[in-house]
């Protein structure tokens, strides 16, 4: 699909773009922001990956916090069934309940239903500015308990991120001790609007968070100083490659009022194991990246004790009412896990929509329905 990669249509009068599924995602947003306009789902590989692979995974990101996931944005679809008929589900109306919500159906099928060939995104106006506010605690706890308050306070952050201990001492070591804040947490807030109410709005957040007991404040009150924050961000995923280890990184989501049991879980996994894990990522909406950091995943005894470890993960979050995957999907990767996920009833359900759509089972064998 990559070949398809041309930007049909950018339409602000209907809120609309119309692209082919290959368009780089980073791309597209670049294109509709030269109009004034915002597709905001920003999953972290947005300079390399495409919209069709958004859809059909349902992709996520830092700002799906306040704007939702790839799903929200997507209106209409063109896709090609494996029976080689076209279907035209949505369109570019931004409301629609005319029908079953096909659009819906494709979104987050893994390329197991039919192949995407067109998309039709909602656009919405670009926000005037963007400010942000990196705060280091003395715990993850702490941390935890600031994102709660922060919206308890009545402030939907555009992205509320968070990162554990062991993340902050692989950064320390792979970047320098002085250019990491002092603490074992850090909470990474970023704010959005028109310029008065965002300037407002961070002052008032810098007190708030100072209150919450934040041991150091770095303040980025326009967007080149909150790209400094996001970079800093990014360093936390390759200190953790230097780090040497393989990373199993999980996109587990656990309901908010669970991250810290969520953590301590993982710390104990990391006693009972020896294996260590590292947790960061989207506080906001409970989706913590949990990363195995594993020595060598290809020797096949180590490969048992992660796979051990992670099946343990995996019913820890089942039976605290989280789920296997917030955006990534299932691929292979999960697949010995969804049957206790999704359990008996929907596992059927999910089967005779298969069947019936791709009853040869050409589109994407060998995943989590085969
Ligand atoms: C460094 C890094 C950071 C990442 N960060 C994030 C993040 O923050 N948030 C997030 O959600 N994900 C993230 N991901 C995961 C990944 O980038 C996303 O899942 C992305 O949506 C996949 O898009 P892709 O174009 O790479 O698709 P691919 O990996 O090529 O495909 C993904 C699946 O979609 C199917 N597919 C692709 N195109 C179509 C089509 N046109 N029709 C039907 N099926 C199709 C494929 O068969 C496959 O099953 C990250 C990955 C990396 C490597």
């Amino acid at each position: 699909m990559m070949r398809m990669n041309q930007i049909l249509e950018i339409n602000p009068a209907d809120g609309v773009a119309v692209v082919q599924p290959g368009v780089i995602t980073g791309e597209l947003q670049q294109a509709v922001r030269e109009h004034g306009w915002y597709y905001p789902p920003d999953p972290a590989s947005l300079k390399e990956c495409t919209i069709g692979g958004n859809i059909a995974t349902n992709a996520g990101g830092p700002r799906c916090l306040k704007y939702g996931v790839t799903k929200q944005y997507a209106l209409g679809l063109e896709t090609v069934l494996a029976s080689g008929e076209v279907l035209r589900s949505g369109g570019r109306c931004h409301k629609n309940s005319t029908g079953f919500d096909l659009t819906s159906l494709m979104v987050g099928s893994e390329g197991m239903l039919g192949i995407i060939t067109e998309i039709t995104v909602r656009l919405i106006p670009h926000p005037q500015a963007r400010a942000m506010l990196g705060a280091s605690f003395v715990d993850f706890a702490a941390a935890a308990q600031a994102v709660q308050a922060i919206l308890d306070s009545g402030t939907l952050p555009s992205a509320l991120e968070i990162t554990d201990g062991f993340t902050m001492a692989a950064a320390r070591d792979y970047l320098g001790n002085d250019k990491l804040p002092p603490g074992d947490a850090y909470l990474m807030v970023e704010i959005d609007g028109n310029e008065e109410t965002v300037s407002r709005e961070l002052a008032r957040l810098q007190q708030f968070l100072s209150d919450q007991g934040a041991l150091r404040i770095d303040e980025a009150p326009d967007e080149d100083a909150c790209e400094r924050i996001w970079q800093l961000r990014r360093d936390f995923s390759y200190s953790l490659k230097h780090t040497g280890l393989t990373k199993l990184n999980e996109d587990i989501v656990v309901p908010r009022s669970k991250l810290v049991e969520l953590v301590n879980f993982a710390t104990q996994l990391q006693q009972d194991t020896g294996i260590p894990i590292a947790c960061f990522g989207h506080a906001g909406d409970g989706n913590i990246h949990t990363n195995l950091m594993v020595d060598n995943y290809a020797d096949p005894a180590t490969k048992k004790k992660a796979d051990a470890a992670l099946d343990s993960l995996f019913t820890w979050i089942i039976g605290n009412g989280g789920v296997i995957s917030g955006e990534h999907g299932i691929g292979l990767a999960k697949k010995p896990w969804i049957k206790q996920a999704l359990g008996e009833t929907s596992m059927a359900v999910h089967r005779s929509i298969k069947d019936s759509l791709d009853p040869k089972g050409i589109l994407n064998p060998g995943k989590f329905l085969d």
